[in-house]
């Protein structure tokens, strides 16, 4: 029997982590298979004592079971317990542990780029956003800003992580040398001509990083790319994110270009 390993979530959609790690198994000559496993709220408690039963090796977590699964498991890493959310669940002898790699999603693209960060302005309050500002502090960033169509939430992220909250009506005047957006804003479907950012409002001078990476170029980028921005697409944090949570599992490394790659042909760019 390979080692069994993969995601849990609902609605699962079309994910493209068991096209990157059965990859990362094949590269590495090893037997195991992961496969995406559609987990409703009620069913997550009964989900998980297969995990300790079966037992399955790895698990990503996904939306809505960041927080949910929390409660299930024998112990939290440094990352999770910060961001207060779990995407990643892993053996440590007969532990059942859960990290969260989204937060060297959003450090990893940002430190390849050499990038100083300053004044970093968040755009959103769930679980990407928390995920962005902790990122944003390994980096060592001087101020991060957290604006947020629902304030109290913007509040409440930027009291639990050390940020500011500002208003969403004042985000394009702040200044900020890096913007992330961790809206769903530009996001394929009902969501995909939107842009987090109002269209009269520069972004020339800023890094733009959109979390959203279907589509890859979302309106937001398209508008940085034709002000002259750097800009940052949601790829890369998915990438480096799955990439950490190999390295967890296996104790392999992937090269992420090579990662890149695979995942721009499955995403069909
Ligand atoms: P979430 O927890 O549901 O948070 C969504 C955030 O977006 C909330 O702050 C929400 O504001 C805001 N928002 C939603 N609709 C809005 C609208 N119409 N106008 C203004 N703000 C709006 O979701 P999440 O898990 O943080 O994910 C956010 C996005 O990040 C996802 O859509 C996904 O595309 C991206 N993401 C990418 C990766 C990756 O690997 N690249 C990983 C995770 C997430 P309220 O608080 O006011 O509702």
């Amino acid at each position: 029997m390979p080692d069994s390993y993969g995601i849990i979530g609902h609605p699962l959609g079309h994910s493209l982590s068991p096209v990157l790690h059965n990859w990362g198994f094949r590269e590495n000559g090893l037997d195991a298979v992961y496969e995406a496993w559609p987990v409703r709220p009620f069913e997550l408690a009964g989900f998980m004592d297969r995990v300790r039963r079966t037992p399955i090796l790895g698990l990503s977590v996904t939306i809505p079971h960041k927080r949910a699964v929390m409660a299930l498991l024998d112990g939290l890493g440094p990352r999770a317990e910060a961001v207060g959310a779990v995407n990643t669940i892993f053996w440590r002898r007969d532990e059942l542990l859960g990290e969260n790699t989204d937060v060297l999603g959003i450090a990893g693209p940002l430190r390849g780029l050499g990038l100083k960060v300053g004044t970093a302005l968040v755009l959103g309050a769930g679980g990407a956003a928390r995920a962005a500002v902790a990122g944003l502090r390994e980096l060592g960033a001087k101020r991060i800003l957290v604006a947020n169509r629902t304030r109290s939430r913007a509040e409440a992220l930027a009291r639990d992580l050390g940020a500011e909250a500002v208003d969403w009506e004042h985000r394009a005047g702040l200044g900020a040398g890096l913007i992330i957006n961790a809206t769903p804003l530009g996001l394929a479907g009902d969501m995909e001509n939107l842009s987090p950012w109002p269209d009269d409002a520069p972004l020339a001078g800023a890094v733009v990083f959109d979390l959203v990476y279907n589509p890859l170029r979302t309106r937001l980028l398209a508008r940085a790319e034709a002000q002259g921005c750097m800009t940052v697409s949601g790829l890369e944090m998915f990438v480096h994110q799955g990439l950490a949570q190999f390295e967890i599992w296996t104790g392999r490394r992937l090269d992420p270009d090579a990662a890149k790659a695979l995942l721009l042909r499955a995403l069909g760019g």
